[in-house]
C-alpha cells in the first residue's frame, strides 16, 4: 500500500457587494471549476467596525473610508477556499487590483471580467498564508484545520 500526500492550503475569498448583485453564481461556478473546495461560505452584511478591522492594513490610505463604505453597502459572500497553493491560485484567478490593468494582462481574470474600477473590483483574496489564517479566524472563528484539509490521502489500489 502506497500513500501519496498532497499538501492543501486555505485562503479567504470575498465576493464584494458590487459582484453580489449580478455575478455571484458565475464566480462560485468559476471557483469550483478551477478545483477549489468551498469549505466555508457565509453571506453577511459587514458593519463599519468589521469592515475597518478587516481592512486595517489600509488604515490611513486616501481610499480607506471609500473602501469601508463600499464594503458595507450590501451583502458580501465570505468563503474559505481549499486547494493546493490556494493563496496564489486565487490571487491569479482574481487578477490585478485595477481592472484596467487586468484587462490588459489577464483578460480571463474575474476582475477583468466583472470589476468596474480599482475600488469596485468584485473580489478579495488574502495576499499570503499568514493573512489568510488571520482573516479566516477573524471571519469564521476557530474552524480548526482538520487533517483532511491539510493533506489529501490517496491510497493505491
Ligand atoms: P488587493 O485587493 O488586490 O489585494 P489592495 O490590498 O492593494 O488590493 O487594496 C485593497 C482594496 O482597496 C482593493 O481591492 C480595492 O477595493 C481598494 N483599493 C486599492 N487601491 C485603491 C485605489 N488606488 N483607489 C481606490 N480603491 C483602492
Ligand atoms: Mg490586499
Amino acid at each position: 500500500e502506497i500513500n501519496f500526500f498532497f499538501p492543501k492550503q486555505q485562503t479567504l475569498a470575498v465576493i464584494k457587494p458590487d459582484a453580489m448583485e449580478e455575478h455571484k453564481e458565475e464566480i462560485l461556478e468559476a471557483i469550483r471549476g478551477r478545483g477549489f473546495s468551498v469549505t466555508q461560505l457565509k453571506e453577511t452584511e459587514l458593519s463599519r467596525e468589521i469592515a475597518e478591522e478587516f481592512y486595517k492594513e489600509h488604515k490611513g490610505k486616501p481610499f480607506f473610508s471609500q473602501l469601508v463604505d463600499f464594503m458595507c453597502r450590501g451583502p458580501c459572500a465570505m468563503l474559505v477556499l481549499t486547494k493546493e497553493n490556494a493563496v496564489e491560485e486565487w490571487r491569479t484567478m482574481m487578477g490585478p487590483t485595477d481592472p484596467e490593468k487586468a484587462k490588459e494582462t489577464s483578460p480571463q481574470s474575474l476582475r477583468a471580467r466583472f470589476a468596474a474600477d480599482i475600488l469596485h473590483n468584485s473580489v478579495h483574496g488574502s495576499s499570503n498564508e499568514q493573512h489568510a489564517r488571520e482573516k479566516i479566524y477573524f471571519i469564521f472563528g476557530d474552524i480548526g484545520t482538520p487533517t483532511e484539509l491539510n493533506s489529501c490521502k490517496e491510497t493505491d489500489q
